[in-house]
């Protein structure tokens, strides 16, 4: 039976009033698995209302409280995280190990935010002046919302709700229409850890249902993970309105193979990081740059083999290392930018375009893909494919290689390849990307840490999870105080100095 995907708001299920819905697919069938409820502005409106009726209680929970349930939240996922990951991997198309791979990052950001008492810890003073003192603490915001995309439906709203919810806020979360199954189950193991109702709910939806977050006037922030374009009218629209924003956008990410690097390992490396989900990952290298015109010889020699070797099936396969794209229309745009490639001249080395899988004939699969000679006036350069198609742009030497990660519109993830420490220390200071990997493909912080870009890559001043998340879903409030005995005679009409 086809599956009817609703909203989560006030504790339970329901259909909203919203008279649109989308279909969901399972990519690597390329059949239709049921339909998403798309929210109109009046099924918004219930689920901030329903949020904005409990956010003073829930922000007067004390942490060490709210901290408790997160961690029987952990367990429960911990315990289920086949469940969630098969479900991902039917509406994503993602293999299994790395939907498992995509909740575990997520549910360590669950772990970071059960440290909250400590993390909410504020700051004292005793005699900021004689018998006078000053104290500050983090308050929540009130209401939140999270805007995510499709290509992680369970770590990237996981960068998101777990420290919101431990800071004391009531989150509204608005998940990809693409594939919006996963959040529904992570709302009913919130509930069944003990989370009040109203705390967390769920608008599926699309471009009405941001709108009417965005305008609502009891919504204090919105963090949103998406394209640039959305990314920068989220921003902008959200900040109009007066709520404090942060907004991620799409990346370009650089590796640059330096000639003394060890060229097995940064082929490897290259593979798990261009090809990994498809492709489909904010993080993924989707440029390499070898510096010197033979360390870029030898990287094709090495890589082309196995690009054509990559093991390509549906995800729930455990022999697959690349699934499908997440839709029709997704593979179509991927196709055009290859096909684009071919006209603006770079060499395609290995084409994935056109296979079939059999059995799978409908599922919405593109193979390995890797060009060579691409230039930095090429569209497959200058914009996001994010899809399995490496590009290799040849650099003469460093200072190239490192010119052209800093002139590129994105500046999310970058990484350089090299056994010399000191090019290694030059990059890292030099550099112009927010996450930076030395001889580590893939150089997501851990939860403890933030994760962010730079450039169009990020809108706002606060990267995600770690103690970044704790300052963008908290304002800061500092107290100064003063007791009868410390108060003199009369009025003062000098600045206070309190000294
Ligand atoms: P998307 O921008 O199409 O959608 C993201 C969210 O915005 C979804 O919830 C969607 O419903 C909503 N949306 C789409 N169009 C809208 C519109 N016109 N107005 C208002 N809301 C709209 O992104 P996607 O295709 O789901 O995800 C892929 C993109 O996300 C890639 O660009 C990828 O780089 C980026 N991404 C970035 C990060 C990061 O950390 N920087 C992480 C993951 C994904």
């Amino acid at each position: 039976m086809a599956k009817d995907v609703t909203h989560f708001i006030d504790g339970a299920l329901t259909p909203g009033s919203g008279q649109r819905s989308a279909p969901v697919f399972d990519p690597a069938t390329g059949e239709q698995t049921g339909t998403v409820r798309l929210a109109d502005v009046a099924t918004v409106d219930a689920a901030v209302a329903a949020a904005k009726r409990v956010a003073v209680e829930w922000g007067d929970t004390p942490p060490l409280r709210r901290a408790r349930i997160l961690n029987r939240f952990l367990g429960i996922a911990e315990a289920r995280a086949d469940e969630l990951a098969a479900l991902i991997t039917s509406e994503h198309g993602k293999v299994l190990s790395d939907a498992k791979g995509e909740i575990q990052r997520g549910l360590e950001v669950v772990e970071f935010a059960t440290g909250i008492p400590e993390l909410l810890k504020g700051e004292f003073t005793e005699n900021v002046g004689s018998r006078v003192d000053s104290h500050s603490l983090r308050q929540p915001l009130g209401v939140v919302a999270g805007i995510t995309p499709f290509n992680f439906p369970a770590m990237v709203p996981m960068w998101m709700f777990p420290v919101a919810l431990a800071c004391g806020n009531c989150f509204i979360l608005k998940p990809s229409e693409r594939d919006p199954s996963p959040a529904l189950l992570v709302a009913a193991w919130l509930k069944e850890a003990g989370l009040p109702d109203g705390v967390f709910n769920v608008v599926n939806g699309d471009k009405e249902a941001v709108d009417a977050l965005l305008h609502h006037p009891d919504v204090d922030a919105v963090s949103f993970v998406g394209s640039t374009p959305i990314a920068r009218y989220v921003y902008e629209t959200a900040t109009k309105t007066g709520k404090r924003a942060q907004a991620l956008g799409g990346a370009k990410n650089h590796m640059i193979i330096m000639p003394d690097a060890d060229m097995d390992q940064a082929v490897d490396a290259l593979m798990g990081a261009a090809y990994g989900s498809a492709g489909e990952r904010c993080m993924a290298i989707s440029v390499a740059v070898p510096v010197g015109e033979k360390t870029a010889d030898v990287l094709i020699e090495k890589l082309a083999p196995k690009v054509r070797a990559l093991k390509i099936g549906p995800g729930a396969d455990p022999e697959a290392e690349m699934g499908p794209l997440v839709t029709e229309q997704h593979r179509g745009k991927v196709n055009d930018y290859v096909c684009s490639g071919v006209d603006d001249g770079a060499d395609l080395v290995v084409d994935g375009r056109g296979i079939s899988l059999q059995g799978y004939e409908g599922g919405f699969f593109v193979g390995g893909t890797l060009f060579d000679h691409v230039t930095p006036d090429m569209r497959i350069y200058k914009e996001e494919i994010f899809g399995p198609v490496l590009s290799v742009v040849r650099a003469p030497d460093y200072a190239e290689a490192a010119r052209l990660v800093n002139e590129h519109e994105f500046g999310n993830g970058t990484a350089i390849f090299t056994r010399d420490g000191d090019a290694a220390r030059e990059f890292a200071h030099q550099i112009k990307v927010g996450m930076v990997g030395v001889n580590v493909p893939i150089p997501v912080p851990m939860a403890f840490h933030s994760f962010g870009g730079w450039k169009a890559s990020l809108f706002g001043d606060h990267h995600m999870h770690g103690p970044e998340g704790v300052r963008f879903y908290t304002r800061l409030k500092t107290i100064t105080t003063r007791w009868p005995t410390g108060i003199r005679a009369g009025a003062e009409f000098v600045m206070p100095t309190l000294g």
